[in-house]
């Protein structure tokens, strides 16, 4: 018997619901984590398919890609807002990696994915995301044993089928697990949006209702069968006032089906030795092509050729992500002798603060503003030090891949950051740098701790090659998941991992 077949002889069916998923759209690490842990899981062998959307540009990228791409010929409707929306369903499929794409112009238009302001017609691409993964598993030949559910943005699948006077018909089909990758976003929104939803029964304390607004995320907590966050810590930290952002004392209440789970990397595609994007591939046995690949970059990047560390920053650039303390350490970063080179976006105040310094410090630092895969892998590729300052950080992927691309982290030590790095002062296996104090001093000390044993090039060497070795694959995590479905579902099997 297969090791995922449950007594029945039936392979676990899961349904993956993300409004994002790597490569075919993405904002943050959530579209990585909804393309890398199915493709983890089919590998420990449950049946784990993904519903998206396919917004504008998707269904061209499935095909670049060289992706499968087939019609299903079915129909999603969903009524909404006094109106039905109609959705095309495209199955997309990369090896045995199954995704199916929800085709509809009106909702899926945006590409930004996310609206600053959540008005009713922001709401409604979630809503239908939400409201069509169940109405998918009466659509098509593939009925999940769980329905797994990824942020707010896809919340509203458990209270539809407590509360919602059709979707209630789904209730005990099959398990639902909802997992918070940043408790940040909750999805406020007026009461009054819930009727045209067909969820105004959900508005009481013991549902939606939260200081007079509805919280689609306080939904899933209750609704979810089981719920869980990106980490260990982040797991404890989002119980306690400082990151329970209002729900902390909800998730304590809950706590008993939540449990923290470190998310994965992609080791295929984070690859430095097959990656694509670099012109010079190394591995940790091949550090020499590591450096030509630095020189070749930062010589392109017009950074200035000098003896001191390139320290690297992909992401967000948002308070969440540290950057209040970030900006004020960099001038006097800079005369210590350090460079950095930035990409990402986010605030516009954050954004004017880093291009000022990259025009009073051209050669110094380098900054893009917007997205960029490409060059975000050659700034992991290139960077001797890779800086995540966060004020808080559920998992974070970024310092996963500055580990296995050579450049050491630099890290507050929050959430999963907290979970991954381990000090090189403070343990002899250490491969990164941790602080504490939420300060632009702790960064400033801290990158002069690392530029110490950055001027020993042996023992940064070592360090390196540390970080570079460790083992951050979904192995472990994805059996952590598998667990979780056959303790929620009752499905029996046997562990492999
Ligand atoms: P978060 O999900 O909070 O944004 P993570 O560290 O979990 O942060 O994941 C961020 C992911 O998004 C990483 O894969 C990172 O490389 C990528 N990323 C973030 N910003 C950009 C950008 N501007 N260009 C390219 N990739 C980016």
């Amino acid at each position: 018997m297969d090791s995922n077949e449950s007594s029945t002889g039936q392979k676990l069916k899961v349904l993956h619901v993300s409004p994002e998923m790597a490569p075919l759209s993405k904002v943050g690490g959530l579209a990585d984590v909804a393309d890398s842990l199915p493709r983890a899981l089919r590998y420990a062998g449950v049946d784990a398919r993904v519903v998206t959307p396919a917004y504008g540009g998707v269904l061209d990228r499935v095909h670049d890609l060289g992706w499968n791409l087939s019609d299903t010929r079915k129909m999603l409707r969903i009524a909404m807002n006094w109106e039905v929306f109609t959705a095309r369903i495209w199955k997309a499929s990369s090896g045995d990696h199954v995704i199916y794409l929800l085709e509809q112009e009106e909702l899926f238009s945006d590409k930004s994915i996310y609206r600053e302001n959540l008005d009713l017609k922001g709401l409604l691409p979630f809503a239908f995301l939400s409201l069509a993964a169940l109405e998918l598993t009466r659509t098509l030949p593939f009925s999940p044993d769980v329905i797994h559910l990824h942020d707010w943005g896809t919340s509203l699948t458990s209270t539809a089928m407590k509360w919602h006077p059709y979707f209630s018909g789904f209730a005990g089909k099959f398990k639902t697990v909802f997992t918070i990758h940043n408790l940040a976003h909750q999805g406020l929104i007026p009461p009054d949006f819930l009727q045209p939803l067909g969820l105004h029964k959900a508005f009481h304390i013991n549902g939606l209702e939260f200081y007079g607004m509805a919280n689609l995320v306080k939904g899933a907590i209750i609704d979810s069968d089981a719920i869980t966050t990106v980490s260990p810590t982040y797991s404890h930290e989002i119980q306690s006032p400082d990151a329970g952002m209002g729900l902390d004392g909800l998730i304590r209440s809950h706590s008993w089906k939540l449990r923290g789970i470190l998310n994965g990397l992609d080791m295929d595609y984070w690859d430095p030795s097959t990656d694509p994007a670099l012109e010079i591939n190394f591995d940790s046995s091949s550090l020499s092509l590591r450096k030509d690949f630095q020189d070749t970059f930062i010589g392109e990047s017009g950074l200035d050729d000098s003896p001191g560390p390139l320290i690297g920053s992909v992401g967000r650039l948002y308070l969440q992500k540290g950057m209040d303390i970030m900006i004020p350490a960099i001038r006097p970063l800079i005369h210590e002798g350090f460079r950095f080179i930035f990409l990402g976006s986010g605030d516009p105040y954050f954004e004017g603060e880093l291009m000022q310094l990259s025009r009073e410090f051209p050669g110094r630092i380098r900054v893009t503003l917007g997205y960029d895969e490409s060059l975000a892998h050659k700034i992991y590729g290139s960077s001797d030090m890779f800086i995540m300052p966060s004020l808080f950080e559920p998992c974070g992927l970024s310092q996963l891949i500055a580990l296995r691309y050579g450049a050491v982290p630099i890290v507050r030590e929050t959430g999963g950051l907290s979970d991954t790095i381990v000090d090189v002062h403070g343990d002899p296996e250490g491969y990164g740098y941790l602080f504490h104090d939420y300060s632009s001093h702790a960064i400033i000390q801290t990158c002069l701790r690392a530029l110490a044993d950055f001027h020993d090039p042996s023992k940064w060497e070592n360090i390196v090659l540390k970080g570079m070795k460790k083992d951050f694959s979904w192995n472990n995590s994805a059996m952590e998941y598998v667990k979780l479905y056959r303790h929620i579902t009752g499905l029996a099997g046997h562990e492999t991992g």
